[in-house]
This record gives structure tokens, C-alpha cells and sequence, in this order.
């Protein structure tokens, strides 16, 4: 049984003066035990107490002038879970009890006169009104400060520690790690594609999953570390009395650990991936700002560079915000000032040496800046938002070319273009490939659209569906950089798509000894079993084209061929590469239909 919290005096105060208490936020105790006192004041043989009610049970939290055997009485009221027994209680012995309620009718406690005797009259009954007003005043002023205290420093969503607070902890951490001369460790962790899940499954998939996110990241860190959620898909964790960096590296680890098992939301199965950025502060080397601004550097870096993976900062990372801010500007202004440029490959046949196909790849040549590969750019595209705009420039620019080839009587080959992540995720995609598809002058399937296979992964069933919706409009369908992601040969059975784009990681690996990859050999048979065509990139000598080909790879796409061209370059390297073709329209008409 908890003993009874002492008075603060027994001098009783005017209810102005505790009023005042209430305004100036003094602690509650202080002010509860002042108001306690107002009764006696009133009526000298009156003693008072004021009890809380939290979790149905009625807590002592101040009193005034009591007597022993009132104490004894108070013990049993503390055993009253409802407001019903306690009166009864009361009744029995002659106590007067006063529910205290707010506004809204939430019973947060109770005054508890003792000594009263019959003495009940009009204006002592207003006294004791007034002093129920005060208390809960104090009661709910008391609350209402912790209530703004616990939302200024948690997130609402996971009820992990927020930003604000983290920045106040790490600072505090320090401060004790410098005079303690230990270490600190920081990880600052982003989770890849919570946008794109956020947009096809909508918001309450991403917040349970950052809820799910959150609870794995507590079991891991058990009590150690400090876990806060920045907001957004960033989460930080601070580590205090770390010995080492390799340290802060197992430690995070153990925080991409938690991603290895799928996150089942409803009726999804989601494979999520984080990158994640570390730094490591020994004793007064650095301050808070700093120690963060390291992590979240880092962690940019390990986005752009190695998602899914750790990056330790390093001082060569500082240069990546100033450039990356310079960049994000320019590329705004990119369309509008025409910097834009579609560059096209040629994809080959291999058993017949034709031309069945020019992958459009997107190039930006900026002035001052000058060539900026897609690899970067594009993620930036997507981050700042503008993906779609360019996406969907990138379509009407394709189909408009393959208008003019075809105008020009190029031989028929099809025209592949990339999809990004963002682009592909919008329910809208399909309806707006069909209406570009519609009003151009090509046929459906001179139009092929490279998705990439981790793109897919995201949300498999939606990819499914979509997938679906496209091909039924008689595009075709190319699964990008296979073998790059988590690719499952499982579910590829399942991917309404007509052909298979070895990413060229694999190409890279045939030695130059004719034998062939086990790997990459089973990749091209199981394709074939499931009736996809098998095209393969980054294909640079003749050596990986004789193994390839030995392979039954039908197609080849690489430098050893050509490289990417400028769209009006094309005619005459067609004309160069295969004589004949240009001047053979039935012949490419028949190419077309092979390849769908
Ligand atoms: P990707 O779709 O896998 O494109 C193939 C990349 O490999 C291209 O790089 C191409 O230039 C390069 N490549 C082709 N043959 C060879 C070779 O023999 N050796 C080597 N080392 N490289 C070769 P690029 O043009 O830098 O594009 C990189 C990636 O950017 C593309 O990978 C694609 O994912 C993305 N991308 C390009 N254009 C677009 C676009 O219009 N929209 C979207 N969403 N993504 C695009
Ligand atoms: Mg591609
Ligand atoms: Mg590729």
C-alpha cells in the first residue's frame, strides 16, 4: 500500500492563490495539496482528501489535517474500483464524497471530506463545488500538459520517440560521452520505396507497415539503443557506449536483419528493403548537427549507391547534397528547355542477324553540367516528384519516332521503353499507354515496355494485374534486368510477359572459355519453358555472343553491336548494318509477327 503523500503545510490558502497555482502549471501535488486545504479553511473540523482515478482504481494524491483512523478509512477507498462503491463506502461512515468530472464527463477522481458531521448547508455545498472545480482544473491542466509533452517529442504513427526529441538525446548523449570518454554511434535508416508502396496500396498499407517496421526495429535493439522515427520512411538509432565502428556496423546489420522476412499487411506479402547510413563520434570530436548530418549524408549515399546495403560515412560523401541541390534544380527545367534526348539501341536477332528491335534510353546533356547518365537522374526524378512528366514524355517521344521510321519505311522492328517504379505503380498507367496507343499511328505491339524485375517485386499482385492490363492491349512486355533483384524463378511463371531481359551482370561473367554459366543456362531454359523469348544486354565481345548464342538466347542487345544512337543517326546505321532490310518491307512485316 502506497503511503500517503505528505501536505505541503497545514496553513490553508484563499482558492484565488491555489487558482493561480493551477494557471502557473505549479507540480500537481503542490497544487492538490494547497486545494485540500481550502476545506479546512472553510470548516476547521472538515479534513480533506483528493484522490485520482486512473485505471479504475482511486489513488491517493493529497490530503489535509487527516486523522489516523481517516487514513485507515482512505485504505479501503483505494480498493473501490467504480464511483458507486466508493460512495457507498463513504455513506456507511459518514464521509462525503464529490466525483471530480470534466467537461466532457470523464470521472478522473474524487474529494473526500471527512468531519463534515451534519454541517451541510447551502454555502458550504458551494465551497466544495468550487474546490471540485479547482482540483479538476489542476487534474486536466496536468494532463493536458503531458498530453502536449508526449505529442511534441513521439511520433503518432509508431509512438517511437520523434525528431525533435532525438536531436535534445543526441546532444545529451554526447555530452555524457564526452565527459565519460566513450563513444557514439548513429544509424539513420531509410526504407526503399515506401512512396511507391504509399501509392498503389494506399496510405494505411505504408503506416502498418511502419508500424511493423518500427516493432521489428525494437526487438533488435532491445533496450541498448535509441530508436526515433524521423518522419517519413527515416528512421535513427542512437547508440551510446559503442566500442568501435565495427560495432555501429553489427549493430546495423542486426537492423537490416529485420527486413529478411516478408511483412504481411492485409492480404499482402511485402519484401521490403532499407539502406541504411552510419556514423561514429569518439569522445568530443563531434556535435549533434554534425554527428546527424553525417548519418543522413551517408544514408543518401548508401540510397543512391548501394540500396538495401550499409554505408559507414566517409568524408568523400560531403560533396553529394551541393551537387545533388544544383541537379535537382536543373533537371525541373530539363523538358521545358528541351535537354532531353532519346538515344536508341539496337536489339539483334541472333539467327537471322536483323534488327527486331532499339531500346530507347533516355539521355540528359545539360550545358554547364554536361552528360548526366540515367542511373543518376532518374531516381532523382522520382524523388523530386517529376518522373511522370518525363515518363510520359519519354512514351510520346518513342511512338512519335517509331511514326517516323515507319513513315520513313524502316524495316518494322519494335521500339522498347523504360518504365519506372513510380510510373508503373499508378493504377492510371495502363489507361494511359492505351490512349497513347491509341491516337498513334503504330501498332500495338512495335511498342515494348521494359519493367524491371525488383520494380515487380514491390507489390507482385498489383505488378500481375497491371502486367495483365497491358498486354492486353497488345503491347509487348519485357522483364528488365533479370536476375539483378530478388528475382524467384517461381514467380516469373506468373508474369504475363513475352520476353526476358538478362541484365548484363550475367553477360559480364562468361569467361572466355566457351563453357556455359550454370546459372545463366538454367535462367535461358526455364524462359523457355514457360514460352518467353530470351534477349540478352551488355553484350561487348564475341565471345559472350558464341556462348549466348549457344545458349538459344534468341536475341542480343550490347556494344558489340552498337551503342546507343541519336535517333536520326539511325537510318543510316541501319542502312550500314544490314543492307537490304530498308528496302524489304514485307520481309520486316514478317519480323514484327515472329517477335510477338
Ligand atoms: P537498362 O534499361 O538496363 O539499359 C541498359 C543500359 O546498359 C543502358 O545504360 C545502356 O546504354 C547500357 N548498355 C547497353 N549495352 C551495353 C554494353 O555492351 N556494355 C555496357 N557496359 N553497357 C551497355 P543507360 O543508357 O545508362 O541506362 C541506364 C538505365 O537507366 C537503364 O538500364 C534504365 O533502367 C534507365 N533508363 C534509361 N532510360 C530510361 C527511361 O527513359 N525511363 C526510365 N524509367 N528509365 C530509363
Ligand atoms: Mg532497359
Ligand atoms: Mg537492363
Amino acid at each position: 500500500m502506497s503511503a500517503l503523500p505528505r501536505p505541503v503545510d497545514d496553513c490553508t490558502i484563499e482558492p484565488t492563490a491555489a487558482l493561480e497555482m493551477v494557471v502557473r502549471g505549479a507540480s500537481l501535488h503542490r497544487t492538490l495539496a494547497a486545494i485540500a486545504g481550502i476545506v479546512s479553511g472553510e470548516n476547521p473540523s472538515a479534513r480533506c482528501a483528493i484522490l485520482l482515478f486512473e485505471d479504475e482504481r482511486f489513488t491517493p494524491a493529497a490530503e489535509h489535517n487527516l486523522l489516523p483512523c481517516d487514513r485507515e478509512l482512505m485504505r479501503s477507498f483505494q480498493l473501490c474500483s467504480t464511483l458507486k462503491y466508493l460512495n457507498d463506502l463513504a455513506r456507511q461512515n459518514g464521509v462525503e464524497v464529490r466525483p471530480l468530472m470534466t467537461q466532457t464527463a470523464e470521472l478522473i477522481g474524487a474529494l473526500v471530506v471527512f468531519g463534515m458531521g451534519q454541517a451541510s448547508n447551502a454555502s458550504l455545498n458551494q465551497g466544495l463545488e468550487q474546490v471540485c472545480l479547482l482540483a479538476t482544473l489542476a487534474v486536466e491542466q496536468k494532463h493536458l500538459t503531458e498530453e502536449l509533452s508526449y505529442q511534441a517529442h513521439h511520433d503518432p504513427l509508431t509512438h517511437l520517440w520523434n525528431r525533435t526529441w532525438m536531436e535534445g538525446e543526441i546532444k545529451r548523449v554526447l555530452m555524457a560521452a564526452n565527459q565519460a570518454k566513450t563513444n557514439v554511434g548513429l544509424a539513420a535508416i531509410g526504407l526503399d520505396r515506401l512512396r511507391v508502396i504509399n501509392d498503389v496500396l494506399g496510405c494505411q498499407v505504408g503506416n502498418e507497415l511502419l508500424r511493423q517496421v518500427a516493432r521489428r526495429f525494437l526487438e533488435a535493439i532491445r533496450s541498448r539503443f535509441v530508436l526515433a522515427r524521423d518522419g517519413g520512411d527515416e528512421f535513427t538509432v542512437l547508440m551510446p557506449g559503442v566500442s568501435s565502428e565495427a560495432e555501429v556496423a553489427e549493430a546495423s546489420e542486426k537492423l537490416l536483419q529485420c527486413f529478411n522476412d516478408v511483412f504481411r499487411i492485409g492480404d499482402h506479402e511485402l519484401i521490403v528493403s532499407a539502406s541504411i547510413g552510419t556514423a561514429f563520434a569518439e569522445p568530443a570530436s563531434l556535435s549533434g548537427p554534425d554527428l546527424q548530418n553525417r548519418a543522413h549524408t551517408a544514408l543518401r549515399y548508401a540510397k543512391k549507391r548501394s540500396p538495401g546495403r550499409i554505408a559507414p560515412f566517409h568524408r568523400s560523401m560531403v560533396n553529394i547534397p551541393p551537387e545533388r541541390l544544383v541537379m535537382e534544380q536543373h533537371l525541373r527545367f530539363a523538358l521545358q528547355k528541351r535537354e532531353l534526348e532519346l538515344y536508341y539501341q539496337p536489339q539483334i536477332e541472333l539467327q537471322t542477324g536483323l534488327l527486331v528491335g532499339m531500346e530507347a534510353l533516355l539521355r540528359w546533356n545539360h550545358p554547364a553540367l554536361g552528360f548526366i547518365s540515367p542511373g543518376t537522374f532518374i531516381p532523382l526524378a522520382e524523388e523530386i516528384g517529376i518522373i511522370e512528366e518525363v515518363g510520359d514524355w519519354v512514351l510520346e517521344e518513342a511512338i512519335a519516332q517509331k511514326e517516323e521510321w515507319n513513315a520513313q519505311h524502316l524495316p518494322r522492328f519494335r521500339v522498347a521503353v523504360n518504365v519506372s517504379a513510380m510510373q508503373f505503380s499508378r493504377n492510371s498507367f495502363a489507361n494511359l499507354v492505351a490512349q497513347k496507343i491509341r491516337r498513334a499511328r503504330i501498332q500495338p505491339r512495335e511498342l515494348e515496355l521494359e519493367i524491371t524485375e525488383s520494380l515487380l517485386m514491390t507489390n507482385f499482385d498489383h505488378g500481375v494485374r497491371q502486367l495483365s492490363l497491358l498486354r492486353s492491349l497488345g503491347v509487348l512486355i519485357a522483364i528488365d534486368d533479370f536476375g539483378t533483384g530478388h528475382s524467384s524463378l517461381a514467380y516469373l511463371q506468373q508474369l504475363p510477359a513475352h520476353r526476358l531481359k538478362i541484365d548484363r551482370m550475367f553477360v559480364r561473367e562468361i569467361s572466355h572459355k566457351e563453357e556455359r554459366p550454370p546459372l545463366l543456362s538454367s535462367i535461358i531454359g526455364m524462359a523457355h519453358a514457360l514460352g518467353l523469348g530470351v534477349i540478352a544486354e551488355g553484350v561487348e565481345t564475341p565471345e559472350q555472343l558464341g556462348v549466348l548464342s549457344a545458349m538459344n538466347c534468341e536475341e542480343i542487345q550490347g556494344y558489340y553491336f552498337a551503342k546507343p544512337m541519336a535517333a536520326r543517326d539511325v537510318p543510316a546505321w541501319i542502312a550500314k548494318a544490314m543492307p537490304g532490310a530498308v528496302l524489304i518491307p514485307n520481309r520486316s512485316e514478317e519480323l514484327l509477327l515472329r517477335n510477338c
